[in-house]
């Protein structure tokens, strides 16, 4: 029979970068144009990766800089993160280095299921290029997609992406 997978991800980036309004557009399907500053939320949906599903909790985190973005509690019974910065703000940019360095160094391990986002696609004023982010995804073991939750592009492929990342390093995993 069909067996139910349990994974856990946590959505970790700097301030304003769109980290609620990407979990908004995907688990409830509209873009929030202006969403309250994050108190921790956690949500549950099935994610289907090669033909399985997966039942995902996805926790919208609300640390904000480099000292309170990574809890302790998201770097213990965490599966996959998902680091968002936005395309129009390198400072969000170098901060993804920083928190999975954080990360790493709190599991102890050399690498961690991962998917980096550039949020905000749709928008204009780019400062980051996609050569830069594929560099750095690249140097990390990481997976990296663009997205814009305001207009609805890759917010299903941010979580298809994840749980891929957690499944190929542990592709015997079994029901925790
Ligand atoms: P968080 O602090 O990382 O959770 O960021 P929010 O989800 O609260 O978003 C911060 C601001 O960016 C809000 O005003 C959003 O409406 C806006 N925003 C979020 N996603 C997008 C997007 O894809 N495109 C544009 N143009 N704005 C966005």
């Amino acid at each position: 029979g069909d067996i139910l997978k349990k994974r856990k991800i946590a959505v970790l980036g700097s301030r304003s970068v769109g980290k609620s309004s990407l979990v908004i557009q995907y688990i409830e399907n509209h873009f929030v144009e202006s969403y309250y500053p994050t108190i921790e939320a956690t949500f549950s949906k099935g994610v289907m990766y090669k033909g399985v599903e997966y039942d995902c909790d996805i926790i919208d985190t609300a640390g904000q800089d480099e000292y309170s973005i990574l809890n302790s509690k998201h770097a213990i019974g965490i599966h996959g993160y998902v680091l968002v910065y936005s395309i129009a703000s390198r400072n969000s940019f170098d901060m993804i280095q920083i928190v999975y360095d954080k990360i790493i160094n709190f599991c102890g391990v050399n690498d961690i299921p991962c998917v980096i986002v550039g949020s905000k696609s749709d928008l204009p004023s780019r400062q980051v290029t996609a050569a830069d982010a594929e560099e750095l995804a690249k140097l990390n073991k990481a997976a990296w997609v663009e997205t814009s939750a305001k207009n609805n592009v890759n917010i299903g492929k941010v979580f298809e992406l994840c749980v891929q990342e957690i499944e190929r390093r542990s592709p015997n995993n079994q029901v925790e």
